[in-house]
């Protein structure tokens, strides 16, 4: 065991404050992570304040939270063969899963039917807590760490691992592509990234967002068209336009009302996570054989195919990075939504 230097939240309802922990010894197949950098993902904010206790089997405090890792191999066990010591790598949502189920053996260890193990707020195999990146170093598996993008900086390569495979998996999976008609509603985090990956691959980009304050970002990310949700106009003008709309609000909002936007066999896909249930009437879905879907993160294959994408097209994120004392300040900030338009911890902040 060795202990590693982190901030964590004691409960709920407490601001995340400096916390020291032990990581696991590593073993022959294990890679020990310097952490250079972690994203600050809205999901970090939802479990340490218990947001989504109603839909998780438990809340485990003290949390450590952070899913967007990016650092320096530090160490190999004996026999891993994926990666060495120097090499940049990332850790994403979930560090272990069964390997042997129906959905491990697809590639699609986020929905393992025995047990994914998450990065934080999870059981390891062992049963023990799983503690996240907003800390100094990691212990993982040589088999969920990914190969980093050698040609673009590291920091804003960072929430890729969540953010990026999050939006880049549904539109892969609903083939966003040339002559296809896509909507990213909400401009954070996450629908920042379904812009940029979007454009990159080839489909048509507008931007729903609740107001124009961000139309220029959003032009400047790679959207064909903005509009704002607040006015009702927009209802109007864009029903039936989409092949395809990318959900990423955690808000209450009337789904109903975006369904409406797609085309005959249109899709929406929701990746924001609410607390609250939302109703959905027939009528929107029955009227245009419309389809409304959920997608969570991407597969280590996956995770890995899109970094790949990234260096290739050169995508990364927007960042803006802070260190790790200004992190309840940050929490505040992304509620507000007032992110350009993500935050990254830079972990050299954390001091040795
Ligand atoms: P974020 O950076 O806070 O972005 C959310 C965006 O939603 C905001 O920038 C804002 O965009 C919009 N929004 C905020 N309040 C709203 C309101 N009252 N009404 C309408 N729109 C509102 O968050 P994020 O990190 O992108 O995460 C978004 C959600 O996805 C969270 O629930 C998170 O837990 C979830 N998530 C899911 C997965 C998955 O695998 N499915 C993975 C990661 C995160 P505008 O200002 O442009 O309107
Ligand atoms: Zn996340
Ligand atoms: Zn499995």
């Amino acid at each position: 065991m060795s202990q590693t230097k982190g901030y964590a939240a004691a409960t709920a309802k407490s601001p995340l404050a400096p916390y020291v922990f032990e990581r696991r010894e590593p073993r022959e197949h294990d890679v020990v992570i310097d952490i250079k950098y972690c994203g600050i993902c809205h999901s970090d904010i939802h479990q340490s304040r218990g947001e989504w206790s109603d839909f998780q089997d438990e809340c485990i405090f003290p949390m450590v939270p952070g899913h967007e890792i990016a650092g320096i191999v530090a160490a190999a066990g004996s026999k891993v063969t994926k990666h060495k010591v120097g090499d940049k790598v990332g850790v994403g949502c979930f560090v272990d899963s069964c390997r042997t189920c129906v959905e491990c053996k697809r590639d699609l260890e986020q929905y393992c039917t025995v047990q994914t193990v998450w990065t934080y707020n999870g059981r390891d195999q062992e049963g023990n807590p799983t503690y996240g990146g907003y800390s100094g170093k990691i212990v993982v598996d040589e088999n969920y760490v990914l190969r980093m993008p050698d040609n673009l900086p590291l920091d804003a390569c960072a929430p890729l691992l969540c953010a990026g495979i999050t939006l880049y998996s549904p539109l892969k999976h609903w083939k966003a592509g040339a002559g296809k008609k896509v909507a990213i509603v909400g401009l954070g985090g996450l629908g920042h990234m379904g812009v940029k990956l979007g454009r990159a691959l080839g489909a048509e980009i507008t931007v729903l967002s609740q107001s124009l304050k961000k139309l220029a970002d959003g032009k400047r990310l790679g959207a064909d068209h903005f509009y704002a949700t607040s006015d009702p106009e927009t209802f109007i003008k864009l029903k039936g336009y989409f092949d395809l709309i990318i959900n990423t609000v955690s808000a209450d909002m009337d789904w109903n009302e975006y369904l409406k936007l797609l085309k005959v066999d249109g899709s929406m896909v929701i990746v924001g996570i609410p607390a609250k249930q939302i109703p959905i009437g027939a009528f929107p879905l029955v009227t245009g054989r419309r389809s409304l879907a959920g997608s969570a993160i991407g597969g280590i294959k996956e995770t890995q195919e899109m970094l790949d994408f990234c260096s290739k097209h050169k995508v990364a994120c927007d960042i803006e990075v802070v260190p790790i004392q200004k992190v309840n300040e940050a929490y505040e900030r992304v509620q507000k939504s007032d992110v350009r338009y993500r935050f990254v911890i830079d972990m050299a902040s954390l001091g040795s």
